[in-house]
């Protein structure tokens, strides 16, 4: 039974549950690197919908508050310009600015985001254009016919945009085709861990029970659940706090799709983001920027709420509604009455410094939890695998920042997100009171 110190057989039983960015990264590197009985189960057929990742489309850029995940989102972006996954890349470039009603911690963050990469050798001379005006900005991206005004920023040539549920498609085909197995929908919605206990109070994980009652074991389980995990090990939610976003979609013709064609990501950090349409959907999708929003529910066994996704929401905040149509306004005035479509809250599991947690619990033999995933991990899906595949060979996590945390740490202000975290069910009911 593998635990600290002692690495994972290449011949071992590994359970993976939850077969999103984490769990289907994991899957593929951990066959690539020889494990020959790997096991993916997910309450949903893969790409979930319950999965953060299965979205048209994600950012993918390496400028972070953090050198430490500008050089990992480096790395990711060379990778997906490999043959693997380049196919779901599009290097359209990345225009990041704030408005003038930008809170100072905005600017801050701007700033030092551009300055982990500004300098960095893969950045080209020539990558960046300093944005000030509405002029700077439709110089890289003429499509936008806003005013933009007072918006000021960069663009980044050396970023782009993953096609999100594509991608994840993609890695659950291939690692099918190297031996994988899938269980998923009833047979794979895990609801109870298993443990078995031993002499001199070691714990030993066995696997889990799924919600028809199915046991699987296995001699290592990792749990990739994304905002989910604290349903299965509520004690990680002292660490890992479920946060909701905003998406929504609007639909273009197809001479609106090949007027916006090749429009890069756009990121007004304190109103939002968009990216160019969807060439088969001609959907556009655009998310509010904010600090998220929480569900805090009572757990058994815990004194203090923890937060946890909720199913029962549909659409999306009223206030982020507004955010979404100033965003519209400012830089596509064209769409201003476009009626916003497949509106929803994207659950990410946020930590206090919004770093990963891909490490054994303390204390206990076979299981191992790789996520914390805090809203930045679509991105890092061609290199996570390897992270946690280093751990697994290794036995242990040496990377002090990605170890398991006890106490508590609140995620409460992120200084990369603007605005105040709030509940969703307070948030939602704005909505129906605004209807009466
Ligand atoms: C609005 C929004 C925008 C984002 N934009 C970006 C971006 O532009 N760039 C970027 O890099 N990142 C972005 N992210 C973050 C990114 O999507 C997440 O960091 C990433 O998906 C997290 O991966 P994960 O594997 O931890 O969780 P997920 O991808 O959410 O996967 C969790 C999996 O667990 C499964 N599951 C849940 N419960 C159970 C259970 N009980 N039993 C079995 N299976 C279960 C789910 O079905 C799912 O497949 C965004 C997130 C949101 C919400």
């Amino acid at each position: 039974m593998p635990s600290h110190g002692a690495p994972t057989a290449k011949n071992a039983s590994i359970l993976i549950v939850g077969g999103g960015v984490f769990g289907l990264s994991s899957a593929l590197q951990l066959s690539k690197n020889g494990y020959t009985n790997i096991t993916v189960i997910d309450r949903e057929a893969v790409p979930s919908p319950y999965s953060a990742g299965n979205d048209l489309n994600k950012i993918v850029r390496a400028e972070y508050e953090d050198p430490f995940y500008a050089k990992l989102a480096l790395n990711a972006i060379k990778q997906w310009q490999t043959p693997f996954w380049a196919p779901y890349y599009k290097p359209t470039g990345y225009l990041v600015a704030i408005s003038p009603d930008a809170p100072q911690k905005a600017r801050d963050s701007l700033q030092k985001s551009l300055a982990s990469i500004k300098n960095d050798p893969a950045f080209k001379h020539g990558s960046f254009t300093a944005i000030g005006s509405a002029k700077d900005a439709k110089g890289c991206a003429p499509m936008l016919n806003g005013n933009m005004e007072g918006w000021s920023g960069y663009f980044n040539r050396h970023a782009g945009y993953a096609r999100a549920a594509k991608a994840l498609e993609h890695a659950a085909k291939t690692c099918n085709e190297m031996g994988v197995k899938f269980v998923t929908g009833d047979n794979g919605y895990a609801v109870e861990l298993q443990f078995r206990d031993e002499l001199q109070g070691r714990r030993i994980c066995t696997g889990v029970k799924t919600t028809n009652g199915t046991i699987y074991q296995a001699a290592q389980t990792i749990l990739c659940l994304g905002a989910h995990i604290g349903t299965l090990l509520p004690e990680i939610s002292y660490q890992v706090m479920a946060k909701a976003w905003s998406v929504a979609h609007i639909q273009l013709s197809a001479e609106e799709v090949e007027e916006m064609k090749d429009c890069p990501v756009v990121n007004c950090r304190d109103l939002g983001f968009f990216f160019e349409p969807d060439e088969d959907t001609g959907l556009l999708k655009l998310s509010a920027n904010g600090a998220g929003y929480t569900n805090y529910v009572t757990s058994p066994g815990f004194q203090e709420q923890i937060s946890i996704p909720t199913p029962s929401v549909k659409g999306i905040p009223k206030e982020d509604e507004e955010l979404i149509k100033r965003l519209i306004s400012n830089t596509m005035p064209k769409f201003s009455g476009r009626q916003l479509v497949n509106k929803f809250i994207c659950w990410c599991g946020d930590t206090a410094e919004s770093d990963f947690i891909i490490d054994f619990l303390p204390g206990v033999e076979g299981l191992m939890v790789a996520g914390g995933d805090s809203g930045h991990a679509f991105k890092m899906l061609p290199v996570v695998g390897e992270w946690v595949a280093n751990v697994i060979m290794e036995g242990e996590q040496s990377i002090t920042r990605w170890k398991w945390k006890d106490g508590k740490a609140s995620s409460d202000d992120i200084s990369w997100r603007v605005g105040t975290v709030r509940d969703i069910k307070e948030a939602m009911s704005l909505n129906t009171r605004s209807q009466i």
